[in-house]
């Protein structure tokens, strides 16, 4: 049985932040598409998938940054409904900051990509998790996390 251990992205992920370790960007498109696969065969429930926390998709549609690629659970709808793919752009990205670093900022969303650089500017390490969040079925998944602050300078 599929169980997510991170319903609320913001809440959960702060603690293991750091033993992500290895390279500077961490990209979960396998994650995702082993995920999305087990919808499709039925072994995990769509609800356990399309389960987006209240907040992450009030920041997804606030201040969440359009994206090309398509929600995979509306794709498979599309296709299961036999109906031609909705190219409507319903995704968006939000991206969280972790660290102990950035004190009272840890946990919150970063709004812009100058606020992002700004922050690697001013902290020494960080954690940058980008989430894509679905407007219309509420998906959510990891994409992309990626170590920040001078101690990571190229
Ligand atoms: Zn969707």
């Amino acid at each position: 049985m599929y169980q997510r251990d991170m319903s609320a992205w913001h809440f959960s992920f702060g603690a293991r932040a750091y033993h992500l370790g290895m390279g500077r960007v961490t990209d979960y498109r396998i994650a995702k598409r082993a995920l999305v696969r087990a919808v499709s065969d039925g072994a995990v429930r769509v609800d356990d998938v399309c389960d987006a926390h209240p907040e992450l998709l009030r920041a997804a549609r606030h201040v969440g940054v359009e994206t090309d690629r398509t929600c995979p659970i509306c794709a498979l709808a599309d296709e299961r409904a036999d109906v031609p793919p909705d190219d409507a752009p319903t995704l968006r990205l939000v991206t969280y900051v972790y660290g102990d670093d950035l004190k009272r900022k840890s946990g919150h969303i970063v709004w812009t990509r100058e606020e992002l650089a700004g922050l690697a500017a001013q902290h020494r390490s960080f954690v940058a998790y980008v989430v894509e969040a679905c407007l219309v079925c509420g998906w959510n998944h990891l994409a992309e996390s990626q170590l920040l602050g001078h101690a990571h300078a190229v």
